[in-house]
Parts: C-alpha cells; sequence; structure tokens
C-alpha cells in the first residue's frame, strides 16, 4: 500500500509499506479524508518527537472500516467512523489511573505518525477498535469529521485543564485552529469575557464568531502587559495556551489572578525549559497552576463531541479553509500547513 510517510527530520514522500494486520480487538480503516495539523509540521521539520525513517503521516480523519478483528464487537467492515487522533490502550494501567493519553509510557496513547504508521495511507491500523472508534454521526461532512480527531477535543482539552468556572475572565493564547476550538469551549464553558492572543484576520475573523471579545497581537509588546491595561491591572481568572514558545509561560502566569489556573496544550516543538516568574508566580505561594496535558483519546469523548457538532451547537464547519480532492495533495497541504499563509486555518483532503 501506498503511504505519506516522514523519511527522516526534515524530509517527506511517498513510500510503499505492507497492509497493517488486524489483531483480535483492532480494526483496519481506509481514510475517507484526513487533516493537516501543526503537529506534523512539529513532527517532520523540528524532529521534535525524536527522528523517525519512513513512518507514515497522518492523525486526524474520518474512515470505512474494513476489517476487524474476532472480538471486536461494535464496529463492522462498511462503517464510517471518527478516528481520533489519540488511541490509548484502554486496559493499561495509565488508562485505569484516568490518563489514558500516557498509556503505555509517556504521550504513548498519541501512537498515530509518532509510534506507528499514521492515517496517510491507503490502509492503517486501530488498537482497541471498540475503545477507540466512533460511529459517524449520520449526515456529518468529512471535513467536519475531521476536525473531531483532535482539534475540537485538544481546544476543549485546554479548557479542562484551565478548568474554566461560569463568569471567568479567560485569557486564550493562539487563535489557530486549537486556541479558535478553546475559544468556543470557553464559551460554552460560561466565561464572561474572552482576551484572545493572535494576528492572523481570518483567524481574529472566526475567533469572534466563537465568542471572543478583545484581541491582544504579541507582536505588539508584551502579553501580560495588555493584559493588565484590559483588566485594571488585575489579570485573569483562567489561561489557555494554544500557541506560542516556552517563553509564552512566563506572560501566562504573569497575566494570572493569585489562585488563577493555566491548561496548556500547546506542542513546545524547541526549547529546553520553561520559566516561571518568581515574583509574580507569588515567590512560590500564589497558587497559580500550571497544568499541560494531551487529549485523552478514545470513543466516548469522540461520540459526545461528535454529537455536539451533529446537534448544530458547535460549528466547526469555519476550520475547513483549504480542502483538496486526492491523494496527490497531501504534500501540498502539508506544505501549506507549514507556510501558513494568511487565510489559512485548517487543510482538509478527500480521498
Ligand atoms: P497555529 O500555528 O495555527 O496557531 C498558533 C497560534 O499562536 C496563532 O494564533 C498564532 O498567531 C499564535 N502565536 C504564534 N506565536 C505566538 C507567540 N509568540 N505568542 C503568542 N501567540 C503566538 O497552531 P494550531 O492551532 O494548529 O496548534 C496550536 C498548537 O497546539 C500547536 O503547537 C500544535 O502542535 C499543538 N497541538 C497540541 C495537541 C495536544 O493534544 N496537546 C494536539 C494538536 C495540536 P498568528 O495569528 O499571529 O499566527
Ligand atoms: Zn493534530
Amino acid at each position: 500500500m501506498k503511504g505519506f510517510a516522514m523519511l527522516k527530520i526534515g524530509e517527506v514522500g511517498w513510500i510503499e509499506k505492507e497492509r497493517p494486520a488486524c489483531g483480535p480487538l483492532d480494526a483496519i480503516c481506509k481514510p475517507l479524508a484526513i487533516a493537516i495539523c501543526t503537529s506534523d509540521v512539529h513532527t517532520v521539520w523540528e524532529g521534535a518527537v525524536g527522528d523517525r525513517h519512513n513512518m507514515i503521516l497522518g492523525h486526524e480523519g474520518c474512515a470505512e472500516v474494513v476489517e476487524v478483528g474476532s472480538l471486536v464487537k461494535d464496529f463492522k467492515p462498511g462503517d464510517k467512523v471518527l478516528v481520533p487522533a489519540i488511541t490509548p490502550d484502554w486496559n493499561s494501567l495509565e488508562a485505569q489511573s484516568g490518563y489514558s493519553m500516557h498509556s503505555g509510557g509517556m504521550l504513548a496513547g498519541w501512537k498515530f505518525s509518532n509510534f506507528k504508521d499514521g492515517l496517510d495511507s491507503e490502509y492503517f491500523h486501530v488498537n482497541d477498535a471498540d475503545g477507540n472508534l466512533a460511529h459517524m454521526p449520520e449526515g456529518m461532512s468529512l471535513e467536519d469529521a475531521c476536525m473531531l480527531s483532535d482539534m475540537v477535543p485538544t481546544g476543549f482539552h485546554g479548557v479542562e485543564l484551565a478548568d474554566i468556572q461560569f463568569g471567568d475572565t479567560v485569557l486564550v493564547i493562539g487563535i489557530g485552529p486549537v486556541g479558535l476550538m478553546s475559544v468556543a469551549g470557553a464559551h460554552m464553558r460560561g466565561a464572561s469575557r474572552i482576551l484572545a492572543v493572535g494576528t492572523r484576520p481570518k483567524c481574529v475573523e472566526i475567533a469572534k464568531k466563537y465568542g471572543a471579545d478583545e484581541f491582544i497581537s504579541y507582536k505588539n509588546g508584551s502579553i501580560e502587559d495588555q493584559v493588565m491595561a484590559l483588566t485594571d491591572g488585575k489579570g485573569v481568572d483562567r489561561v489557555v495556551i494554544a500557541g506560542g514558545t516556552v517563553e509564552t509561560f512566563e506572560s501566562a502566569v504573569k497575566s494570572l489572578k493569585p489562585g488563577g489556573k493555566i491548561g496548556n496544550v500547546n506542542y513546545l516543538g524547541s526549547g529546553d525549559y520553561i520559566t516561571i516568574p518568581r515574583v509574580e508566580w507569588g515567590v512560590g505561594m500564589g497558587h497559580k497552576q500550571i497544568n499541560g496535558g494531551l487529549m485523552p483519546g478514545g470513543r466516548l469523548r469522540m461520540e459526545k463531541l461528535g454529537s455536539l457538532v451533529s446537534s448544530g451547537k458547535l460549528d466547526v464547519s469555519m476550520l475547513s479553509t483549504h480542502v483538496f480532492h486526492g491523494w496527490e495533495h497531501i504534500p501540498e497541504a502539508l506544505q501549506l500547513m507549514k507556510d501558513k499563509p494568511a487565510d489559512l486555518i485548517k487543510p482538509v483532503v478527500i480521498l
């Protein structure tokens, strides 16, 4: 089978591989559509998860089941499915302790295009099919289904990690597709005021539709100074970080009120340390919590988030700004994600 792969750090291309084998709990699927992620850019060009050789890329998409193992109960060949980016081993001790995303080790629930071949391939393998796949809601577009793999669950996980409460003033740093979903999630969770950091006009326009009230440009001086100016020097209750660099944590801590919480879902592709400012962290006693996490993955979350989209309560159609048709466009879509033109939010390839 053919697949579009990371050949080594900084190099991608088409390769031929054996079709994966199906274990008793597994499924083999063929993708119907795939989306490209900023994480692919970190993985390929920054080597952020380490060197990978001939690893098929892709962890976002929707698919048709072509084969299931003898112990799979709820899926059969021909079913159309949502595929989460994170596919934990649900029997692991880590999953039992509440950290499914780390089943088998740090970040090891993230298997596609990290520890095994991903979705940009004629066929791909899904472990623990009953626990990880979800039936695609009737009538859902392929583009919307692709947004449920990673953008919705990750953006919303940032909101969970920041523990947003009714009436909170929230700062969302980064309004690419992940941050846009954090804005939408913060709005749904009852934030009274959402300040958003980002500059691309298309993202600003869509962030307003999802509930952002005011905008801050990280290019116009420090984020914290602008936050303080907008909040009478008080700061915000919660921060979701969905963009920026290792240095962004310093701004996030400085922007928070005492007792505030930070939820980070940004993938820190480079840099060795994050710095926490001593004084603004209350000289160690400010009750400012920093939580960073990978979204948990799995079927239940996909079904619940899928029902938010199919019920019309969450409109993700605005995210798929560049839609291609045909396998041959995968390299172009990945390059687009690397270049990030001003009008891009997400590239999707319908196969
Ligand atoms: P984008 O690159 O599309 O968006 C990044 C956003 O951050 C933009 O709004 C950008 O502003 C803003 N930004 C850039 N530099 C800075 C800075 N120095 N300070 C503050 N804001 C800045 O990314 P995505 O939305 O696609 O993804 C966001 C992050 O989430 C990525 O690192 C991605 O890898 C990660 N991710 C994490 C996952 C997880 O499970 N934890 C899963 C999926 C993605 P501008 O408008 O100027 O471009
Ligand atoms: Zn992704």
